[in-house]
């Protein structure tokens, strides 16, 4: 399986749809449909119905649902260029900032 470059947690911008230029945490990396879950974007609103006999009220949830990671590029945190590279050391491939050269661990 080949590794994706996002990470849970990295920074993201979004390149497509009506959330493109918005930039947000990713919540959730899914490598086998390659997709991934961004805070804040692709928002749906989804009616909760509240069940019969239950004293839970419904109502509108709102949720991420994926992006395509083609759709979104890595943001450098340091200087929020969006070019990312890589580096090879040893037997890691690490991901560094092409602009300010800033490492881009990942994070936990
Ligand atoms: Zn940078």
């Amino acid at each position: 399986m080949q590794s994706l470059m996002i990470h849970r947690n990295d920074t993201v911008k979004v390149l497509t749809g009506s959330d493109r230029g918005k930039t947000g945490r990713v919540l959730r990396v899914n490598p086998d449909d390659r997709t991934v879950l961004v805070e804040h974007v692709r928002v749906v609103k989804k009616t909760v119905s509240s069940k019969r006999g239950q004293r839970t009220k419904g109502g509108i949830a709102e949720q991420e649902s994926p992006i395509n990671v083609s759709n979104v590029v890595l943001v450098c945190p340091n200087c929020g260029n969006a070019r990312v590279g890589h580096k090879t050391e040893g037997d890691s491939r690490l991901r560094i900032c092409k602009k300010c050269g800033q490492e881009l661990p990942k994070k936990k």
